[in-house]
């Protein structure tokens, strides 16, 4: 019996197992098999406090893995495949294995879309991103492009713009899906361009992004552009698969919290991109890992458990 088992080991489920292992409580992490989350799809992290020089995704997952191991947290590198929430103590099982504990704290996570182009897994890290706040800097003064038409695309596109001399934001329909406000402040800042009713078919380099072929959806023509940064920004899907009947979540998957990390069920926390759909930074998910840990010391000090 754990006193907490967290699912997910991004910086949500990390910093969680760092502040409950701490504590003394008995902390099982279920990482998954490809543990780490996000952070281990990107290069250099250079807003994350305390790394003045920057520091390699990789790593940082490396040393937040090693610092909730110090403190005790025993660690499981398999998914979760089922949960049943529905009495205590909580039950989260790997395939056939039943593990259980007295409080949760999901920080799965969310995935972000991708466009499923064999040159767009080959550039990753090299010209391909899907965060401007993380890697934007690195595009100072180049050509970029946005691909989508959602919120997430403009507000990637406008934090280009400082740094990239064009962003290009290429869109498959002529209307664009985000909201107005947004699409208005594309719309008049004079480094943002809009290539419409296209797709991107290849992105193309040898070493590095060079440029992209795209294939216009109203005819059969296709076209290439050059640009040195390609960004997908066509939504993420929040990883609550097997949450689904267990915990509230809203239209999109994301898990409701009702109280900064409660749940809708009692011994339930939530913390990260699970949740927060907005801000998706490292740092936001490690506070909010802070928060649920906090949250589900209290519950069992209150003898809830
Ligand atoms: P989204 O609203 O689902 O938009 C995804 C965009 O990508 C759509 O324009 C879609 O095109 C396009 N797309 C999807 N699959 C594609 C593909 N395979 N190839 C090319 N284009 C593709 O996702 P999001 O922008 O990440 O936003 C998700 C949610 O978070 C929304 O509810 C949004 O309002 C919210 N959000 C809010 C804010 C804010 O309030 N500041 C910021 C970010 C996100 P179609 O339009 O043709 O479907």
């Amino acid at each position: 019996m754990y006193d907490v088992i967290i699912i997910g080991s991004g910086p949500a489920g990390f910093t969680a197992a760092i502040y409950t292992s701490r504590a003394e409580l008995k902390t099982l992490i279920i990482a998954g098999s490809m543990w780490g989350g996000q952070l281990m799809l990107t290069t250099e992290v250079e807003n994350f406090p305390g790394f003045n020089d920057g520091v390699l995704g990789p790593d940082l997952m490396d040393r937040m893995w090693k610092q909730a191991e110090r403190f005790g947290a025993e660690i499981i590198f398999e998914d979760a495949t089922d949960v049943d929430f529905s009495s205590k103590p909580f039950k989260v099982s790997i395939k056939n294995k039943e593990y259980v504990g007295k409080s949760v704290i999901v920080a799965t996570g969310s995935s972000p879309k991708w466009l499923g182009l064999e040159s767009e897994e080959r550039f990753r890290g090299k010209g391909v991103s899907v965060c401007a706040t993380c890697d934007a800097a690195f595009f100072k003064d180049k050509r970029t492009v946005v691909v989508g038409g959602g919120d997430t695309a403009m507000e990637e596109a406008m934090v280009l713009t400082k740094f990239a001399d064009k962003v290009i934001i290429v869109h498959r329909r002529d209307k664009l899906r985000a909201s107005k406000i947004l699409q208005e402040r594309t719309f008049k800042n004079p480094k943002i361009e809009f290539l419409w009713n296209s797709t991107v078919q290849e992105i193309l380099g040898k070493v590095k992004v060079e440029g992209i072929r795209l294939k216009k959806t109203d005819s059969d023509d296709e076209y290439e552009i050059k640009c040195d940064g390609v960004f997908i920004a066509i939504g993420h899907k929040p990883n609550t698969e097997i949450f689904k009947g267990q915990i509230k979540l809203d239209r999109l998957g994301y898990i409701i919290a009702e109280d900064v990390t409660k749940t809708s069920v009692e011994g339930i926390f939530v913390a990260g991109d699970a949740q927060d759909y907005r801000y998706r930074q490292a740092v936001m998910a490690a506070g909010a890992g802070c928060k649920a840990a906090i949250d589900a010391e209290k519950f069992l000090q209150e003898g809830k458990g």
